[in-house]
């Protein structure tokens, strides 16, 4: 009588004892997959008279797996589970009598050696029929697809008579066969379906970080799991080239710290990828398995030494990339008993290393763009901290260069010559107070550790004040000064002092830069939440060159009669920072010749 259920389970390869099924939900595609099967296999030895059945399919690395076995449970847990090379089965049917969809290789014909190499062979003595079931006789029908690729085998032993299958029993038999066929092909569909659909998933956690996350350790951390649930991986470690081409960045291992690869590791998996990149394809590394294009011989025994000693059974190795850049690695790795790579999983990782590159370079771009912008912070904050420093080191000699002029200048003994050289020098020196005043206030709105203290302010007060103010310079030149503002208060939350100073400085410049007999006009309104302050004059104006640089700190006009004006070219540099500190905008509308108009937009404060 038969020895074991056919090629798929004469093997004594027992290496898959511990053979884990992909973690399927109960009821889920796996379970429901291997019920078919499973009833198929109970069907022949239930009604067509075998002590064994078992169905096994074909795998992506060209083994049978044993999917579902009936009969004992002696042969069930023998087989379960087990995986033999296709090559050796056809091998044997080569030499097999054809019965319709089954073969059937009578003893006699099986290789010397195979009553040691194959498997299971129970002790049970053949009857002495002529057509008796001889322990090694093999009965067995190959499934095929519709294009003639073997899918997936059904076998049988042990038959009940003792005796060979008669032309009734064969029958019977051809038509399980052909009822395994189809069960077997739906099933590995369902299988690379809910593959397929578990490596989208992963796959789009990749691209969806690409534009959440920033940064490559976060991006990393983020997809890790994604990836090791798609790819049902135990452990994974992305390794990322480093920017001049040679050395290797960090590694990751799957628990989020960094993996201590040997030097000669990294190197080999930096060239590995380099080549696979240019090959775009992926290997896999597994003891027994030939190493692929972009792995010599001798690396390959250097990884496979290093995956022992980590207790890995196999890894998939893809490389990352962008356009021709290579930009790393990522490794997927599996325990001994886990399933094999599939093809499906190798496609879905080369897509997933294409995926990752284009993450990882804009990261890079991030990361160097954000260092130049820190780069450039730290330069502003030493200018800010040389300007305060400098304005302070000459406000006390400036002050008592002052205090001695006006002393001099009140004694009655000058001669004319030596008064109107006093005059100069107090006007020299009071314009460098000036200078040296709007430094330091330029540097401390300008410091990010000196915030504004917010207290509602009102705005039409300000003006009021600060109109009120300049009317004495503006009746000076004939200038008009109106205001147009509601009667009641018009608040905003801020600094007093600070908001003062812009109203100030943008009335003065108008009245400063419009010629003799000109118009301003300042206008406050609410527009929603925000306060809409205008200055507007019929002076100068300013071209639209000159513009782009209005804020900039010293920035004084091309306008040669704007320049003739006294200035220091700091105030609409002050302007700017305390409305930004504030949470407002300035614009400014203007024509050389025509006029101009500051507008000024501030938060309303609530209620
Ligand atoms: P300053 O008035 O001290 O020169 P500002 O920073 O206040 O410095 O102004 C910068 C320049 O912008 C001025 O030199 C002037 O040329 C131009 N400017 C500002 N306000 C007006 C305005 N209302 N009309 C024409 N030009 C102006």
């Amino acid at each position: 009588m038969g020895h074991t259920t056919g090629g798929t389970a004469r093997t004594h390869e027992r290496a898959h004892t511990e053979l884990q099924p992909p973690p399927a939900q109960p009821g889920g595609w796996y379970d429901a997959s291997r019920e078919a099967l499973q009833t198929i296999a109970d069907g022949v030895t239930q009604l067509a008279g075998f002590g064994v059945a078992a169905i096994s399919v074909v795998r992506d690395d060209g083994k049978l797996e044993v999917m579902a076995v009936a009969g004992s449970d002696e042969a069930r847990t023998q087989l379960a589970g087990t995986r033999t090379p296709v090559a050796r089965l056809e091998r044997e049917i080569e030499k097999a009598d054809e019965w319709g969809l089954l073969r059937f290789v009578p003893h006699e014909r099986l290789d010397e050696s195979a009553g040691d190499t194959w498997g299971w062979v129970p002790d049970i003595t053949p009857l002495a029929h002529e057509d008796a079931w001889h322990p090694l006789d093999l009965l067995i029908a190959p499934l095929y697809d519709e294009r003639g690729r073997l899918r997936g085998t059904l076998a049988m032993d042990l038959p009940e008579d003792g005796r060979r299958p008669g032309l009734g029993q064969r029958q019977l038999l051809q038509r399980y066969a052909e009822q395994a066929g189809r069960a077997v092909i739906t099933a590995l569909e369902r299988e690379d379906l809910a593959h397929r659909v578990r490596l989208a998933e992963a796959a789009r956690e990749v691209v969806r970080h690409a534009s959440a996350q920033l940064r490559i350790d976060g991006i990393l951390g983020d997809i890790r799991d994604a990836l090791m649930a798609g790819f049902q991986a135990r452990g994974l470690w992305i390794q990322t080239l480093d920017e001049d081409g040679q050395g290797t960045g960090a590694v990751y291992a799957a628990d989020g710290g960094e993996v201590a690869l040997t030097g000669e590791l990294t190197r080999i998996a930096e060239a590995a990828a380099r080549r696979a990149w240019d090959g775009q394809w992926v290997e896999i590394v597994q003891r027994g398995r030939p190493f692929g294009p972009s792995i010599s011989t001798e690396e390959g025994e250097r990884i496979l030494a290093f995956l022992d000693g980590i207790g890995v059974d196999s890894l998939l190795f893809a490389p990352l990339g962008a356009g021709p850049e290579c930009l790393g690695n990522l490794v997927l790795t599996r325990a001994h008993g886990d399933p094999e790579w599939s093809s499906v999983e190798s496609d879905a990782a080369l897509d997933i290393g294409r995926d990752l590159g284009r993450v990882i370079l804009n990261a890079r771009t991030f990361e160097r763009e954000h260092q130049l912008v820190e780069e450039l912070q730290a330069l502003d904050t030493y200018k800010s901290q040389l300007i305060a420093t400098v304005s302070h080191e000459l406000k006390n000699p400036l002050t008592a260069i002052m205090g001695h002029l006006e002393m001099l200048d009140a004694s009655p003994d000058l001669t004319g010559t030596t008064r109107s050289s006093l005059a100069a020098m107090e006007r020299g020196t009071t314009r460098m107070v000036r200078v040296v005043e709007d430094l330091l206030l330029l540097s401390k709105v300008g410091d990010p550790n000196n915030p504004v203290i917010p207290a509602p302010v009102d705005l039409r007060r300000i003006i009021d004040e600060v109109v009120d103010l300049t009317s004495v310079a503006a009746s000076r030149k004939g200038i008009t000064l109106l205001v147009d503002a509601p009667r009641e208060q018009v608040c905003t939350v801020g600094d007093r002092e600070e908001l003062d100073r812009v109203v100030a400085n943008l009335v003065s410049n108008a009245v400063k830069y419009t010629p003799d007999h000109g118009h301003v006009t300042v206008r406050l309104a609410t527009c929603g939440d925000e306060i809409l302050l205008t200055c507007t004059d019929d002076g100068l104006g300013i071209s639209a060159e000159d513009q782009d640089h209005l804020f900039a700190e010293f920035f004084r006009s091309t306008n040669p009669e704007a320049h003739a004006q006294p200035g220091t070219g700091l105030g609409l540099a002050i302007v700017l920072r305390i409305v930004q500190r504030h949470g407002g905008r300035i614009e400014v509308e203007s024509e050389l010749g025509r006029g101009s108009t500051f507008r000024v937009l501030l938060p309303a404060a609530p209620g």
